[in-house]
C-alpha cells in the first residue's frame, strides 16, 4: 500500500454513492391495493377552513382568512372555539404536542413544543388546549438575531397566531406536532421576524388598492392581497460524498475543486430526463407536501447536472411564504431518507450554474381577479394598466430597495453572473405590451392597423394575453398575467422580497391614487381621466423598462447611463437600508419603524460578515489540512523518482524537473495565501459593521479567489491518489 494514498475515503464514497439503490416509499393504497389519487390526501395534515365549518358561522371563519389583510383583532372567544376544534382533530390524528411555528430572521424556522398533556383540577391527567394558548405563547427570544433590540434581560418575544396561514401536523416517525403558524414579536410589539413585516405589507397593500379600487367605480371589493407562486431550485448530493466536504458542511458551498470539464456545456441536463434515483426522491418530497397542503404543480432537471426544480400552483402570498418554507425543510429531511443531501445555496460550485428562485407575483381582489390579467372589456383593461404602471412605478422609484431585498453573501455570486439577472433591476414587458404602453406615452392616435390593440371600443385599448415572449435574463419580468422576480436567493425567504415588493407597489399606488384624486376631484375616475394618468407614468417610468439582454456588458453601461442604481454586491445592496428614502418608505406603509429598520440592517449586516468569515476560516483549514499535504505528497513522489532516475544515470530529465519546480511554486503561492488569510481573518473579528463588511467583500473575497486558484492549480497538477477531496465532477455526477 501506499503510504501516501490519501483518497481512501473519496474512493469508498464514490463506490458507495454509485452501488445506491432507490428508495421505496409507502404510497397510500385503497382495500383493493390501487394507489389513491392525490387529491384524495392533499392537505390531509392541514386544519383548512373546512374543517371549522361544523364549529364556526360562516361570517367568522371569513374573518380567519382575511386576518391577512384586515385591521380587526381577533377575540379570545373566537380563538377558544378554534383551539377546541383543532386540538380534537390533531389529537385524533395522534398528535400529543403544538407548537408556535415561526420565522426568526435566521433564515430558517424555529419552534418550541409544548405537550396537551395536563391535569385537571383535580389532579387527573387530560388534554388541554386553550384559545389563549392558541393566539400567544413567549419563548425565550433571547437567542435569536433582533439587531441590537432586545438584550438578554428583557428577553421575553411573543409568538402571536396568523390565523391566516393554516395550521399543520408535522409528522416524524414517532409522532406528530401541531404547528401554529405565527408572529415573532418582542415585549413592546417590535417584529422579530420575517412573518410580522409581511404581514404588515398586505395591509399597506390592501388599504392602496382597495382605494384604487374605489376610484375606478368598483367598491363592491373586500380587500385585496397579494399572490405568490415561488419556483424553487436546489441541488442534491449524494450523502457519502457531501460527509467528506467539510465546506459543503460548514459553508454550505465549495469553497475550491476544478469545474468538470463536463458540465453542463452539452445543455444535457435543462428538462432532461430525471435520474430515477431523484424521480424517487422528489416524488417522496411530493407526498408529504401534498399532505400538508403544499400544492405541488411542476418538478423538472435544471441546466446544473443534480440540479432540480420544483413550483406550486401560486397561493396568498403569506401562506406561499409560509409552504416555500415547509417546502425546504421536507427537501431537506426527504434527501437524507434517500441518502441525499439538499444544497440550497445558490452557488454551491463555484464555476457551475448556481440556484434561485423565481417569485411569481400578482395582485388579486376578494372576488379572485387577478388584477395583473388583460381583461375582456375596456374597464378591466384600464384597470389592468393601472396596476401595472403603478408595479412599473413601484420598481422604478424602489428599484435599489428591491436590490436590497435579494441581498445574501450567497446571492453574491449569482445576481451579475452569467446565469441569473444583474444586480440592476429593470422591468421586462414583452412586446405587446411596450407597444401599448408606448403609444400611450407618445399620444399617438392608435391605428387599426394595430394587430395586438383593438380600437374599435372607444381609443381603449384591448389587451391581447401575451404569453409568447419571454426575457430569460430580465430581473423582473412580466409574463402576461403575473410578474416574475427572478433576483431572489434559492436559500432566501421569500418573504423579505414580497414585503419589500408589496410596500413599493402600496406606495407607488397611493402617489398614483393621489394624483387621480387631484384629477377627478375625487369623484370616480373617467376613461379619459386614467389614460392620462396611466400615460404620464409611462413617461416618467420609461428608463426603468428594458426588452434587451440583462447579461450584456453594454446593458450596464445603458443602466449607468440611465441613472439606474448599480448595487454589485451585499454590503453595497445593504446601505440603502440607511438611506432617508428607505426609512420615509417603511416607516409611512408602517412596516418598519426607524428602529425596526436599523436592527434589520444589523442583522443583515452582520450575517453577511459571519458567513463570509466561516467561508474564509473554512477554506484555510481545506489549504492546510487537504490540499498541502496532497501537494508535498506529491513533490515528494517527484522528488523521490528524481533522485531514482538520477541514481540510474538519467540527469537531464528537464520536464519533470519543471513540473517539481511548478508545484513548489504553487506550494509557496498556496502557504503564503494562507498565511495573509489567517492574518485577514484575525483583522476582521473586531467590530461587525459596515466597514468590516465591505472590507471582506473586497480584499477578503480576492484572497478567496487567489487560494481557490492555486488550489485547483494544484489538483490538475496532483495524482489522483494524493487528493482526499472528492472531486466536483465527482459529487455533480453522481448518479
Ligand atoms: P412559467 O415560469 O413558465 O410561467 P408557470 O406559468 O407554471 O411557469 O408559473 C410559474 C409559477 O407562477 C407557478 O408557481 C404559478 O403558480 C405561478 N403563478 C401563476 N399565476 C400567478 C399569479 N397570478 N400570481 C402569482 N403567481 C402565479
Ligand atoms: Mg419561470
Amino acid at each position: 500500500m501506499n503510504p501516501f494514498n490519501r483518497s481512501h475515503a473519496r474512493q469508498s464514497a464514490s463506490a458507495l454513492a454509485i452501488a445506491r439503490k432507490s428508495r421505496r416509499f409507502h404510497r397510500p393504497v385503497n382495500d383493493a391495493g390501487a394507489y389513491l389519487s392525490t387529491s384524495s390526501y392533499f392537505g390531509a395534515n392541514t386544519f383548512s377552513f373546512d374543517l371549522l365549518s361544523a364549529t364556526l358561522p360562516e361570517k367568522e371563519i371569513a374573518k380567519l382568512k382575511e386576518f391577512a389583510t384586515r385591521d380587526e383583532q381577533l377575540t379570545f372567544e373566537l380563538a377558544d372555539k378554534v383551539a377546541k376544534a383543532v386540538k380534537d382533530w390533531a389529537i385524533k390524528k395522534g398528535a400529543t404536542h403544538y407548537c408556535h411555528w415561526f420565522h426568526p430572521q435566521t433564515g430558517a424556522t424555529a419552534e418550541k413544543h409544548d405537550a396537551f398533556f395536563s391535569f385537571d383540577g383535580k389532579g387527573r391527567p387530560i388534554e388541554i388546549f386553550s384559545g389563549k394558548q392558541l393566539v400567544q405563547s413567549e419563548p425565550d427570544a433571547s437567542s435569536f438575531p433582533s439587531g441590537g433590540r432586545r438584550s438578554t434581560f428583557e428577553a421575553r418575544g411573543y409568538t402571536a397566531w396568523d390565523a391566516s396561514s393554516p395550521m399543520f401536523l408535522m409528522e416524524t416517525d414517532n409522532g406528530l406536532t401541531l404547528c401554529i403558524p405565527s408572529l415573532f414579536v418582542s415585549y413592546t410589539g417590535e417584529a422579530l421576524d420575517k412573518k410580522t413585516p409581511l404581514l404588515r405589507s398586505l395591509h399597506a397593500l390592501n388599504h392602496a388598492a382597495l382605494d384604487a379600487m374605489k376610484l375606478l367605480g368598483q367598491s363592491d371589493i373586500k380587500y385585496v392581497t397579494a399572490t405568490a407562486g415561488p419556483e424553487q431550485e436546489y441541488f442534491v448530493i449524494d450523502e457519502a460524498f457531501y460527509n467528506l466536504r467539510p465546506d459543503l458542511a460548514l459553508a454550505n458551498r465549495t469553497l475550491l475543486g476544478r469545474v468538470p470539464p463536463k458540465g453542463q456545456q452539452l445543455e444535457d441536463h435543462y428538462f432532461g430526463s430525471i435520474k430515477p434515483r431523484i424521480l424517487n426522491f422528489m416524488s417522496e418530497c411530493e407526498y408529504e407536501l401534498y399532505k400538508l397542503g403544499v400544492p405541488c404543480k411542476t418538478r423538472h432537471n435544471e441546466v446544473a447536472p443534480s440540479q432540480c426544480e420544483m413550483a406550486p400552483i401560486f397561493e396568498h402570498a403569506n401562506i406561499a411564504a409560509d409552504h416555500n418554507q415547509l417546502v425546504m425543510e421536507v427537501i431537506r429531511s426527504v434527501a437524507r431518507r434517500h441518502n441525499l443531501v439538499s444544497l440550497f445555496h445558490e452557488k454551491p460550485y463555484f464555476g457551475m450554474n448556481g440556484s434561485g428562485k423565481h417569485v411569481n407575483w400578482s395582485m388579486s381582489d376578494s372576488k379572485g381577479n387577478n388584477l395583473l390579467e388583460p381583461g375582456e372589456n375596456p374597464h378591466e383593461n384600464i384597470r389592468f394598466l393601472y396596476f401595472l404602471v403603478a408595479t412599473i412605478k413601484a420598481i422604478h422609484d424602489y428599484g435599489d430597495i428591491m436590490r436590497c431585498s435579494v441581498a445574501s453573501a450567497g446571492n453574491d455570486f449569482r445576481l451579475g453572473a452569467n446565469e441569473a439577472p444583474p444586480a440592476i433591476m429593470s422591468v421586462y414587458l414583452g412586446e405587446t405590451l411596450t407597444e401599448v404602453l408606448e403609444r400611450l406615452g407618445s399620444q399617438a392616435e392608435m391605428t387599426k392597423r394595430d394587430r395586438t390593440i383593438n380600437l374599435d371600443l372607444a381609443k381603449v385599448p384591448v389587451i391581447a394575453r401575451d404569453n409568447t415572449d419571454r426575457n430569460r435574463t430580465s430581473p423582473f419580468a412580466f409574463t402576461g398575467n403575473k410578474f416574475e422576480f427572478r433576483a431572489v436567493g434559492a436559500s432566501a425567504s421569500i418573504s423579505p422580497p414580497l414585503t419589500y415588493l408589496n410596500t413599493a407597489v402600496a406606495q407607488a399606488l397611493t402617489d398614483l391614487n393621489e394624483r387621480l384624486r387631484a384629477k377627478t376631484g375625487g369623484k370616480i375616475a373617467s376613461d379619459e381621466q386614467l389614460l392620462s394618468l396611466i400615460t404620464e407614468v409611462v413617461i416618467e417610468t420609461k428608463k426603468v423598462c428594458f426588452e434587451g439582454n440583462n447579461y450584456a456588458e453594454e446593458w450596464h453601461k445603458e443602466a449607468e447611463r440611465r441613472g439606474l442604481p448599480i448595487l454589485r454586491d451585499t454590503p453595497a445592496a445593504l446601505d440603502v437600508l440607511k438611506t432617508p428614502k428607505a426609512k420615509t418608505l417603511f416607516s409611512k406603509a408602517k412596516i418598519f419603524t426607524e428602529d425596526e429598520l436599523n436592527a434589520r440592517h444589523v442583522v443583515l449586516v452582520e450575517r453577511y460578515i459571519k458567513v463570509r468569515l466561516i467561508e474564509l476560516e473554512t477554506l484555510q483549514e481545506l489549504v492546510a489540512s487537504h490540499v498541502l499535504p496532497a501537494v508535498d505528497a506529491q513533490t515528494a513522489s517527484i522528488a523521490m523518482t528524481l533522485n531514482a532516475l538520477k541514481e540510474n544515470g538519467q540527469s537531464e530529465l528537464t520536464e519533470l524537473k519543471k513540473s517539481l519546480v511548478k508545484l513548489c511554486a504553487v506550494g509557496e503561492k498556496l502557504r503564503s495565501g494562507n498565511d495573509r488569510l489567517g492574518k485577514f481573518i484575525g483583522d476582521c473579528q473586531r467590530d461587525h459593521d459596515l466597514k468590516v463588511a465591505a472590507k471582506i467583500g473586497n480584499d477578503g473575497m480576492k484572497l478567496m479567489n487567489e487560494l481557490r486558484e492555486s488550489a485547483n492549480e494544484a489538483e490538475l497538477l496532483v495524482d489522483d491518489q494524493f487528493w482526499s477531496l472528492p472531486k466536483l465532477r465527482e459529487m455533480v455526477i453522481f448518479s
